[in-house]
């Protein structure tokens, strides 16, 4: 590394590089498959130690990675020889009340952001488990139990301070740096590093009916398909996902069940609590194994699977958008998803329709709002000896759907899957479009380690 790279000019945090005592903690992430090293990771404390961050690297040479809560499955956070631009220092959070908005730092986790909006009764749709960060998340979509009412979470910014690759800062919303706004909104971190996002908050519980009703693997498709009917006439305050799971080797679970695949339905009613069992009675009437849903704190629901996602194991993960499911793509799932080769392994029905339907697919960058199904196909395992055979599941899993899938999908859940997955996720049009905005705000390509979007044409500027 050049002497150069040893200090950065006005920056006021911490800088770490191997050897130094936090590095090896600092650049681990959510997949315990990254064992990446950046050639320095900033830790940043403010808006200008970003922005000295990344007039560094410019000068440098280095190219810049961004770290908001790690979660991101690729490790891109955390690139190799990368400037690591490290924000889990900026944790302010703002609530207004009055306006219902939220003025929240970039490297603040959904727990850490659901804490101080829950605080007024107040919520934007987040991630489903607490220690995800909110920067990665938003700019990639921002899927949650809540989006058909609240929409995602992309939906409801309303402002965003960028660091542009020029080290610059400025504010991206529908008034300034329009385009730049369009873009941040379903691009993931292609046009600049997201330091304060403004979101527009909505009133959600602090008390919601909520919980997960578990059906025996038999009765798998029966429940699939019965999900499928009732999710696609479900009012929008009806938040849910239907989930293919092993079930923990713990107390609550009866015995004969425990380390078994079995099917649950995750919800969250945004109605009158008291009216939960009514909204959800045609599940209730499929009479559950088990019942784990009743009256509790939204912030319950939101850490209802972090117990099985925990950081540190290894991760393999894909999703498919789907226009429909008929019978046979059903029990094509149920079939695979019902005989993991892990019993970590997650897989995740999400149903589209409500508020994500009704925004435009031109409005920003993320699309895809008519489908009417997301399936998140997230491998999970301890053992490091099984990564290929996992790998393979996925692949196969997500593959014998592809006949039923749109070919898109959002950035957040994708793996390494080359540009032209990014592509069809976007479609040409829209994709051609984010290539002429990366070429305004990053020519460059100073942040390509994410889901890249290279400036147009469609060849990566040398360094
Ligand atoms: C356990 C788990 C649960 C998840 N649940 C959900 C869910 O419910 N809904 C959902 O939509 N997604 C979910 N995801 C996917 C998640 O949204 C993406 O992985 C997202 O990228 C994570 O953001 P992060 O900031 O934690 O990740 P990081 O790994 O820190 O960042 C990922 C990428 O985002 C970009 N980025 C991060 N911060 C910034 C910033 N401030 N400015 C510019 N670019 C930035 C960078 O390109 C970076 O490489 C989940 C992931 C995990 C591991």
């Amino acid at each position: 590394m050049s002497e150069a790279t040893l200090a950065i000019t006005d920056f006021t945090g911490t800088l770490l590089r191997s050897g130094d005592t936090g590095y090896d903690e600092a650049r681990r992430v959510f997949n315990g498959l990254i064992d990446s090293k950046p050639a320095l990771i900033a830790r940043c404390t403010s808006t200008s130690d970003v922005a000295a961050a990344v007039r560094h690297a410019r000068e440098n040479n280095l190219t810049v990675s961004v770290y908001g809560g790690g979660h991101g499955v690729t490790g891109a956070a955390v690139a190799e020889g990368s400037l690591c631009v490290d924000l889990r220092g900026l944790k302010s959070v703002d609530v207004d009340p009055d306006s219902r908005t939220v003025r929240a730092g970039g490297g603040l986790t959904w727990g850490e952001l659901d804490a101080a909006t829950q605080e007024h009764g107040l919520a934007v749709t987040g991630g489903r488990v607490p220690s995800t960060g909110i920067a990665g998340l938003a700019l990639g979509s921002g899927s949650g139990w809540i989006e058909r009412k609240c929409g995602f979470t992309c939906d409801n910014l309303l402002a965003a301070e960028v660091v542009t690759a020029d080290g610059n800062v400025v504010t991206a919303s529908e008034t300034d740096n329009a385009d730049l706004f369009w873009g941040l909104r379903g691009g993931g971190g292609n046009f600049g590093i997201v330091t304060q996002f403004t979101f527009q908050l909505h009133e959600v519980g602090p008390m919601v009916w909520g919980g997960m009703l578990i059906y025996p693997p038999q009765r798998a498709a029966e429940v699939a398909r019965a999900y499928r009917d009732f999710v696609l006439t479900a009012p929008d305050e009806v938040g849910s996902g239907l989930a293919f799971v092993t079930a923990p080797d713990a107390e609550f679970v009866p015995e004969p069940a425990r380390g078994h695949p079995m099917v649950g339905i995750i919800c969250c009613y945004l109605g009158r609590p008291e009216d939960g069992p009514t909204a959800y009675a045609p599940l209730l009437a499929l009479e559950p194994a088990m019942v784990m849903a009743d009256v509790m704190p939204y912030a319950a629901v939101q850490g209802l699977i972090e117990p099985g996602n925990q950081k540190g194991f290894m991760n393999y993960w894909t999703a498919d958008f789907y226009d429909e499911l008929p019978d046979e793509a059903i029990d094509t799932l149920v079939e695979i998803a019902t005989q993991p080769v892990s019993a970590m392994t997650q897989i995740i029905v999400v149903p589209g329709g409500g508020a994500i339907a009704r925004v435009d697919d031109d409005a920003m960058a993320l699309g895809s709002r008519q489908a009417a199904f997301n399936l998140h196909f997230l491998g999970m395992w301890a053992d490091p000896a099984e990564t290929q055979r996992n790998i393979d599941y996925i692949r196969n899993l997500a593959g014998s759907l592809k006949p039923w899938s749109t070919g898109a999908a959002y950035l957040n859940f994708l793996g390494d899957e080359g540009i032209s997955r990014i592509e069809a996720s976007f479609g040409p049009a829209k994709f051609a479009r984010l290539q002429e905005l990366k070429s305004k705000w990053d020519p460059t390509n100073l942040f390509r380690h994410n889901q890249n979007i290279p400036p147009a044409p469609n060849i990566p500027a040398p360094r």
